[in-house]
């Protein structure tokens, strides 16, 4: 094994790291183009080692295992951005890592990423970076209310973050602020919130899937609607920003962006994740490949087609019992797309599958997924 050209071919092994979902997906798409799939999680049978050649039980952190995943592998990827970033750089005379530690170090660090988009003159939110009490003061004095303080690292969905309307909120939050790193952002009123999901191989060929519309629920994502229902200028505007940002990171794979659209149909960069998204499930069955696809092939160093869209899409996400639901209703619904990622355990508000609907009509398409409001 250990193939150090740029080319991964069919029957060689792509080792990814993270056996959720989005690993799933990813290896669903590497196992129908004829591609070995190994996963290292740390939870046993875990959703992608279902539907893989091989599974290292092991943490994300253990250098030995992670070793053994890239000495049986021919190119590394990974599923989620905080993947540990020394052990990484330790395979990489080893095997193929074609993301490079770069995309890796802007993504999982909220002040990297915002500090990145806003030296390459990308929109984001006013934003300050907080260490101590001090600086959350003087933080708040100059962003005033509302603000949001959000932890650089770790956080998603919406942990590990605190309102700041009020000075009450601003003592609770200083009072809790610990040893971590944060970063304090403005509030804004965004009529909307969407994504886009962009590929790029390392011969610069770059694609973008169309624009998603994204509600969310409890800060965790619920529907998409896609093509979102904005403005042609906005889509243009979001196409145009993800290319930028796939040309300044060196981008090999896929990014997922998520923005907030202002009421005057101007976009802010909200965060990116230098994986396939939630928001771009559809593209399994409204596209001619799939993020899952596009991102294995710029992975492996193949070409990517341009991408089109034959449909229009509604994405529902099964949070914790709706999957059940979804499971004994399938039997009289022949129209969705039901992707059930096999988790061990139903909890409240985790992602346990999702359902795809593809039709001409949004407003027909969410009217088949409306029991999972
Ligand atoms: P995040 O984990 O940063 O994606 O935040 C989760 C959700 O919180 C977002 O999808 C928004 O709905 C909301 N949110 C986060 N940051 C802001 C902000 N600066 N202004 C308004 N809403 C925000």
């Amino acid at each position: 094994m250990n193939n150090l050209s740029n080319v991964v071919i069919p029957q060689e092994t792509i080792g990814i790291l993270g056996g959720g979902q989005l690993g799933q997906m990813m290896a669903i798409a590497a196992k129908q183009m004829g591609y070995k799939v190994g996963i290292l999680d740390p939870t046993p049978n875990a959703p992608a080692a279902q539907v893989s050649d091989f599974q290292i039980i092991a943490n994300y952190d253990d250098q030995e295992a992670i070793n053994s995943l890239a000495n049986k592998s021919d190119v590394i990827t990974y599923e989620f951005e905080n993947v540990d970033q020394n052990t990484i750089q330790k395979i990489e005379d080893k095997v193929l890592v074609p993301q490079k530690l770069n995309e890796l170090i802007i993504t999982s660090h909220r002040k990297h990423e915002k500090d990145f988009l806003f030296n390459n003159d990308l929109p984001v939110v006013n934003y300050k970076y907080v260490s101590n009490k001090e600086e959350l003061t003087s933080a708040v004095n100059q962003i005033g209310f509302p603000s949001i303080l959000k932890t650089c690292e770790g956080g998603y969905d919406g942990h590990d973050q605190i309102d700041i309307n009020n000075e009450r909120d601003m003592v609770y939050a200083s009072n809790n602020l610990s040893d971590r790193e944060w970063l304090l952002e403005q509030k804004v009123s965004f009529s909307k919130e969407v994504s886009i999901m962009v590929a790029r191989n390392s011969d610069n060929q770059i694609e973008t899937f169309p624009l998603s519309e994204n509600i969310h629920k409890n800060h965790i994502l619920h529907t998409s609607i896609i093509p979102g229902r904005v403005p042609s200028s906005v889509h243009e505007q979001a196409k145009n920003i993800a290319v930028k940002i796939a040309k300044k990171l060196s981008l090999v794979g896929v990014l997922g962006i998520e923005f907030f659209l202002l009421p005057n149909n101007q976009l802010i960069v909200n965060e990116m994740a230098p994986r396939p998204h939630n928001s771009g499930h559809y593209t399994i069955e409204a596209c001619n490949i799939s993020q899952f696809e596009a991102h294995i092939r710029c992975v492996c160093g193949l070409s990517i087609p341009k991408i089109k869209m034959d449909h229009k899409a509604v994405m529902v996400n099964l949070l914790g019992k709706n999957v059940l639901k979804a499971r004994k209703e399938l039997k009289n619904n022949p129209n969705w797309h039901l992707h059930d990622y096999g988790k061990a355990e139903v909890r409240v508000g985790r992602k346990m599958g999702h359902i795809t609907v593809i039709g001409n009509s949004i407003e027909d398409l969410l009217g088949k997924v409306k029991q999972f409001k």
